[in-house]
């Protein structure tokens, strides 16, 4: 996750939730991208403060050190490194084609090249790790897809280099809808009110920005009519609640949405309360975070390395 804006339901629902799930099936490594985050400009203490904070999220949803990695992206220069060698290998028709990109793009007078090259760094990301799956959000399914072409190219160039990854998406809550307009992704660099619920906001906060979500015209919940406003909320709730599409069309048809709205107020206070709460523990505790974050660039440093070793040796580059 890039340590940028306020982290959301969407990212714990499309990804962190997911993370915690699987760290003990597979060998898991947790990214802070903040190289990704100064495509648009950050303040530097700010940036500092936010990394630390979404390493405390990171813990606090219950990623657990000892089993997995948390890391942060600049601490291990090979991203970096390697990120310029698949630059080169990369067209920049594929870089233009990405969704994500055409969209901030389109809301700046002046692109970065940075922000082009942004999947690239993101495949680079991956593959310095020869990851097999990659549990994202639907929103990142596209820049998974550019790994896989990258991978492919780099290989079939300079011979098998990189395992190509899969992606591994929710069934429920892979793109949660932004609150204010159910047709837009909820995102933290929205900043229009009531549109997002924040994984740190007060009880209060979240009760009152779900309250005031969009609905529809429609006064209450009929599964066959429902808006894209009344989708969003029944699938927040289901993915917080982990129950059957069954068991939500039982509890929900034909309640009135105010009351839709304060149960799936309570539901999110409730799951977000302990979190809450350990969050505040995590970061009260001094020096803990700054030695888990060293541990983890300590811990694949070796691996990245290698890879990049790999990579210079095929491409016939100096070492
Ligand atoms: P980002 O906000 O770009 O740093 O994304 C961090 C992770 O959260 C990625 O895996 C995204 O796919 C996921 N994510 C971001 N927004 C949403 C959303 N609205 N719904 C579900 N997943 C999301």
């Amino acid at each position: 996750m890039q340590p940028s804006g306020n982290l959301h339901i969407g990212n714990y629902l499309g990804a962190l939730k997911n993370w915690v799930r699987i760290q003990n099936d597979y060998e898991c490594i947790f990214c802070i991208v903040d190289l990704h985050a100064i495509t648009a400009y950050q303040d530097p203490a700010q940036l500092r403060a936010k990394i630390r904070e979404i390493a405390a999220l990171y813990l606090a949803a219950g990623i657990d050190p000892k089993v997995s990695t948390v890391m942060v992206q600049s601490a291990v220069p090979a991203h970096s490194e390697l990120a310029w060698m698949l630059t080169c290998v990369t067209p920049v028709g594929w870089l233009e084609r990405m969704t994500q990109y055409k969209m901030k793009a389109a809301k700046q007078e002046s692109v970065s090249d940075g922000l082009l090259q942004y999947p690239v760094l993101m495949a680079a990301d991956i593959l310095l790790y020869q990851a097999g799956i990659v549990p994202v959000g639907e929103d990142q399914s596209q820049h998974l897809e550019l790994t896989r072409d990258i991978a492919q190219r780099f290989n079939s160039l300079y011979g098998d280099t990189f395992v190509v990854p899969d992606t591994s998406l929710p069934t429920v809550g892979a793109r949660v809808m932004g609150l204010n307009d159910p047709t837009q992704k909820m995102s933290k660099s929205e900043t229009a009110a009531n549109h997002a619920v924040g994984l740190l906001d007060a009880p209060d906060k979240i009760r009152k920005t779900i309250m005031r979500a969009t609905t529809d015209s429609n006064p209450a919940v009929d599964f066959e009519g429902a808006g894209p406003g009344v989708l969003n909320l029944l699938s927040i709730y289901q993915a917080f609640a982990e129950v059957s599409d069954q068991e939500i069309k039982d509890r929900f048809t034909g309640m009135r949405y105010g009351d839709l709205k304060k149960t799936v107020a309570e539901i999110v206070i409730s799951r977000l309360e302990p979190f809450q709460e350990r969050y505040r523990k995590i970061v009260s505790e001094p020096g803990y975070l700054e030695d888990v974050l060293r541990e983890g660039a300590r811990r694949v440093e070796p691996i990245a390395n290698q890879t990049v070793a790999t990579v210079k040796e095929r491409m016939g580059l100096y070492s």
